[in-house]
Order: structure tokens, then sequence, then C-alpha cells
């Protein structure tokens, strides 16, 4: 009976104080090429990749690759960085994350865009507590600052508002870095505003990626940005007044500097298919990110909504945010899952290609080299998935080797 007694123990406390050790295996075809693989996870992480013959289970049809890597999110579901309207809470930003993990995105920076002082160190202080939650499983490795040293004019600042737009102040920034518990990945700029070149050798001596966003600057003043650490253009097609100068517009030196990456909203709605094409043509998949520039009306249903300044929006059902008195968008509304099937379409790039521009290329750029890959020691964030017609069809997503999202099976399409 005692022998029982200490068994029962034994096995209980084995069960309760020593987990098993976490590992498992998923098999797709490789996002690479299209040949079946295995994946093996253990404790969070790729312990080994291999080619296999055929599946374990001859009805698999889904595609496995490195999840998504979105650098700019503005917010999503309801839930707003940036914005007055409504505090940001450490829920909020967990369930921006939930919804974002349905997409297959499992890293991303929030991204804080212009506004007052105030409002941005309350929000980088909330954000800042976010960062060791479990429960976001390292989804958050840090933040993008869109803002507040952009362009003020009309056309150029974009949705930004103009009384809180700023030049570029290093104390102020300063003052960001450490609401921000010093996860500032990046910060979006014009480079023409006084001081910005200045500014952009110290960001990038500390590490943080200098962006070009919502600028008019000369090819002189980008080439300089770029000479003193600038690394990429930001949404390059928008944030660009539309009435430009057919030869002098920042569109040309942008293109023309090969140190410059760019990152590109790939919705459907803010480039031109031809756009897409020369700026891909340009850059190529070395070179070039997407990014969503989601805001917090995605995922939302379709219907009218009111902005926090009280201006009424139109979410369509093809999912364009818009302004309808002014037939202008609002900002994107689809995560970058739809980016990738976008961009294949329209310049017939490979879903290696593409994949690598949603995670790899980020994950490089931004300095988190424990992702964007499928390799023994990266973190075991994995998306399997078929492609939609103008989505991914995300069927399960894993961050840090747990399963955090499952399609419904009745509701989820195959091939
Ligand atoms: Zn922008």
């Amino acid at each position: 009976m005692r022998n029982l007694y200490i068994f029962i123990c034994m096995v209980l406390s084995a069960n309760i104080f020593q987990p098993a050790t976490a590992q498992f295996q998923l098999e797709g075809y490789s996002y690479i090429d299209g040949s079946p693989v295995r994946v093996e996870i253990r404790d969070g992480k790729i312990s080994a990749v291999e080619r296999i013959e055929k599946f374990t289970d001859e009805t698999n049809r889904q595609f496995i690759a490195p999840g998504l890597i979105d650098s700019q999110v503005n917010g999503f579901a309801g839930v707003s960085f940036s914005f007055a309207g409504g505090e940001l809470t450490r829920e909020g930003v967990r369930k921006v994350t939930r919804a974002l993990w349905e997409k297959g995105v499992t890293s991303y920076l929030p991204t804080l865009t212009t506004n007052s002082h105030e409002l941005l160190i309350r929000n980088l202080e909330v954000l800042a507590g976010t960062i060791d939650d479990e429960a976001l499983l390292g989804s958050i490795p840090g933040f993008h600052m869109e803002g507040p040293y952009i362009n003020p004019e009309d056309g150029y600042r974009g949705a930004h508002p103009r009384q809180h737009i700023r030049k570029p102040d290093r104390e102020e920034f300063m003052a960001y870095r450490q609401a921000s518990g010093g996860r500032i990945l990046a910060v979006t700029l014009a480079p023409e505003m006084e001081g910005a070149l200045d500014f952009t050798r110290h960001c990038t001596a500390e590490g943080i990626v200098v962006a070009l966003g919502h600028h008019n600057a000369p090819t002189r003043v980008i080439d300089q940005a770029v000479a003193n650490g600038a690394k990429i253009s930001t949404h390059l097609g928008n944030g660009c007044a539309n009435m430009i100068n057919r030869h002098v517009n920042p569109l040309w030196p942008q293109l023309a500097n090969d140190g410059l990456s760019i990152s590109i909203i790939c919705d459907g709605f803010h480039l031109l298919p031809e756009e897409i094409r020369v700026f891909y043509g340009i850059k190529g998949p070395e070179r070039t990110i997407l990014i969503s520039d989601v805001t917090s009306y995605a995922a939302l249903p379709p219907g009218e909504y009111l902005t926090p300044d009280g201006e009424a929006i139109e979410l369509t059902s093809e999912g364009m945010l818009r302004y309808p008195a002014q037939n202008v968008l609002y900002g994107s509304a689809s995560a970058i899952s739809k980016g990738v099937v976008h961009i294949m379409k329209v310049t017939g790039c490979s879903l290696a290609d593409a994949i690598r521009m949603a995670s790899t290329n980020p994950a490089d750029l931004y300095g988190l080299g424990d992702r964007g890959v499928i390799e023994p020691g990266k973190r075991a964030d994995l998306i399997l998935f078929t492609i939609g017609n103008d989505d991914l069809e995300i069927q399960r997503t894993y961050v840090r080797g747990k399963l955090v999202y499952e399609a419904d099976r009745t509701g989820s399409k195959h091939p």
C-alpha cells in the first residue's frame, strides 16, 4: 500500500514538476521549393529539418514556412497603438497579437504614428510592459516609430496630424527610447527636416534602423541620409503627394539608390500592380520588404466607422478602408498574409521570394537573428497554410513551438 502511495506520488510529481520535453514534428511542402519536409521542434526551437519521400499523413496538402514578420502594424481588431481614442492596455495588445497569429504573423513591430509627446510616452510605456508578457510568446521584439519627425506638408504627411509633427530632437527621442525599455527598433523620418541627417547618424550608431518616409527630400539629401546610415524607404509610393514633378520627385532617387531597401504595402489598394512590378523589378527580393501598415479597423466587419477625430470612414467588403466623402484611402485593413499572395500574383515571384520579403528580410533588417527562416536553432515560429485566391489560408500557427491558432477544419479550404 505504502509502495503504491509512493508510486502515485512519483507519477504525479513527474507530471507536475518535470514537464516532458516538448518535442514534436510538423510536415509540409517546403515554402522554398515545394518538396515535402519534416521539421522537428524541441523546447520551442527548430531542432532538425529533413527532406522526406512522402508525408506520414497522405492527405497533407499544406505548405510550411517561417511565421510572417510585419514591421508596420498601427493596430488591429479594434485596437490602435497610436490614437487617443480609448486607452491602450495590455489586454488590447494581447488581442492584436492573437488576431495577427490567425493571419500567420508571428512577430510584429507595433507602430506608433505622429501624436502628442504625452500620448507617445504613455503608449510606449504600455507596450514596453508587454515585451516580456509570457502570453505573447515573444511576438513583439520591439517597436517602430513612424514620425513625429516627418514632412508637415499636406500630401506628404498623409494622415499624420500636422499639429504634432516636429523636427528631430535627440533629447525627446531619448525619452521615447527610455519609455520603450530600449526597444525602439525603427524610426521613420523625413531626411529633409532640420537636423535629420545628424539624427540619422546617431540612431544608426545606436543600432536603430532609420527609414525614410512621408518626405519630399531631393536626391542629394536622400543620398546623404543613406550615407549616414538610413537603410530603407517606408511604404514607397505612399506618403507622397498626388501631384509631383515628373523629373524631380522623391520616388526616382529612392529607387535609384542601391543602398536603400524598400517596404511596400501590397494590399491591392495602396499601389497599382505596375508600380509594384517596377519597384520589385528594381529592388528585387533582396531589398524589398512587405508590410501591412494595418490600422485598428483591420479584422472588423465591413461597415461605417467613426475615427477618434469623429470623421466617418468606410471599410468595404473588399477590405478597402476609405473616407467616403473624399474617396481617399485611410490606411490598410489587410494583414501581410494578403500581401504575400498579391505580390506573387502581380510580379510572378515565387512563394519562396514572397516569404523572404515577409519574414526573412525583416528579420535580417531588424536584427532578429532567431527567426525568419526554418533552420535548426531558430525559434519554432511556423505557419502551415494553403494559398487562397487573395490571401494565405492559414491552417495552423506556431509561436515558439506552441500551437496558437488552428483553423476550423470544417470552414477551411483545401486545394
Ligand atoms: Zn505612413
